[in-house]
């Protein structure tokens, strides 16, 4: 199956450095033998949410594996705990954050693992919609039945006030 995953960091790492090198360590570590990177978009610098003060750098990536969500989850939080982020304290300085944005198989949702795809905060968010629609533009959402290009184009529009 192929997954849309997202990355972000807006932390140095000790080895890898600043939050771009970060991303790109993290693809690499990502990829193995039973998943292959299909697609990496660009990455971009987003502005800091919460009360965290740092910019953000994000990017998605096409992956193809024959891991189910839960499995898929598990590695990436894998991933996320070597990488030395600290759990417990989602708005503040992280190293890496990895997300499952969209999958091939539609709709999943599970209590346990906490596991909602497609995930719940992606529409709004356009420094994931940006990047996805660089490579994913013709995936479609499940949920609202639009494609990720028209999803960016939403965000694009200047927003209609009442
Ligand atoms: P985060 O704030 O990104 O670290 O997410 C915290 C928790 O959200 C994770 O431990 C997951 O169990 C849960 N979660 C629910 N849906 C997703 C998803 N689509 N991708 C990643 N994590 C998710």
């Amino acid at each position: 199956m192929h997954y849309l995953i997202a990355l972000g960091s807006n932390q140095r790492h000790p080895r890898f450095g600043l939050p771009r090198r970060v991303l790109a360590a993290a693809i690499d570590r990502l990829a193995g033998q039973d998943l292959t990177i299909a697609k990496a978009s660009g990455m971009i610098t987003s502005r800091p949410i919460g009360p965290s003060q740092r910019s953000y750098a994000n990017a998605v990536a096409i992956i193809e594996t024959n891991l189910l969500p839960p499995r898929l989850l598990e590695r990436l939080k894998r991933i996320e705990a070597e990488f030395g982020r600290r759990r417990g304290q989602p708005w503040s300085r992280r190293v890496l954050d990895l997300d499952i944005l969209m999958w091939s198989g539609g709709a999943f949702d599970s209590d346990t693992p906490a596991l909602t795809v497609p995930h719940p905060l992606m529409r709004e968010r356009s420094f994931v919609i940006g990047p996805a629609a660089e490579i994913a533009g013709d995936w479609q959402d499940p949920l609202t039945g639009l494609t990720i290009a028209q999803l960016h184009a939403r965000h694009r529009r200047p927003k209609k006030r009442p």
